[in-house]
């Protein structure tokens, strides 16, 4: 099956999570299929392979998808957490929600000068949070070489947030 069949066959769309009125896509169905989630994996590694140095992971479920991607690519895996979850010393930019704002932090010394780098997550949906973490990759010193999303949720306009950069949506609902 194509990557994003793979994906839309895996989904579970969740309405009313966390809050009221939020349509929540869950993935773990995808995680939770040994074949298809290796599947993924190494779909997603023929795409990458020899094109990045390091895969950089969005907290928490881009985590998941970085790590084994990582290991397959034979790179590196740099985590970019949410405020106050790295050692120091961390930089970091906080960007807003529709209510209140987040964090996002990067050790620099966690990505190496001049590297090319893929950032990787579950879904993009207004695109704060990828927008921040690409900023931090930048400020230390690194390229945000392309985005890899499995979900693109094209209605929220994440793409034009991130006006310029190479998105590789494996769905776009
Ligand atoms: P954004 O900053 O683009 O608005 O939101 C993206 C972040 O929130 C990602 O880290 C993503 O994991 C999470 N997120 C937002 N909406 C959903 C959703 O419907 N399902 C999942 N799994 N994550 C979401």
């Amino acid at each position: 099956a194509s990557l994003s069949q793979l994906v839309s066959d895996h989904l579970r769309v969740v309405p009313d999570f966390p809050e009221p009125g939020v349509l929540f896509r869950d993935i773990t169905p995808l995680l939770a299929d040994g074949v298809a989630f290796a599947e993924l994996v190494e779909g997603l590694a023929d795409h990458y392979r020899g094109r990045v140095d390091a895969v950089a992971g969005l907290e928490s479920r881009g985590f998941i998808l970085a790590a084994p991607l990582a290991v397959r690519l034979g790179t590196g895996m740099v985590t970019v957490r949410k405020g106050g979850k790295l050692p120091g010393p961390v930089i970091g930019v906080d960007y807003e929600l529709e209510y209140g704002t987040a964090r996002m932090e990067l050790r620099p010394d966690s990505v190496v000068n001049g590297s090319r780098v893929l950032v990787i997550d579950d879904v993009l949906a207004t695109g704060g949070t990828a927008a921040a973490s690409i900023a931090l990759i930048e400020q230390a010193g690194a390229r945000v070489e392309a985005v890899c999303m499995l979900l693109e949720l094209q209605d929220l306009g994440g793409r034009s947030v991130l006006e310029g950069r190479h998105i590789d949506s494996v769905l776009t609902v």
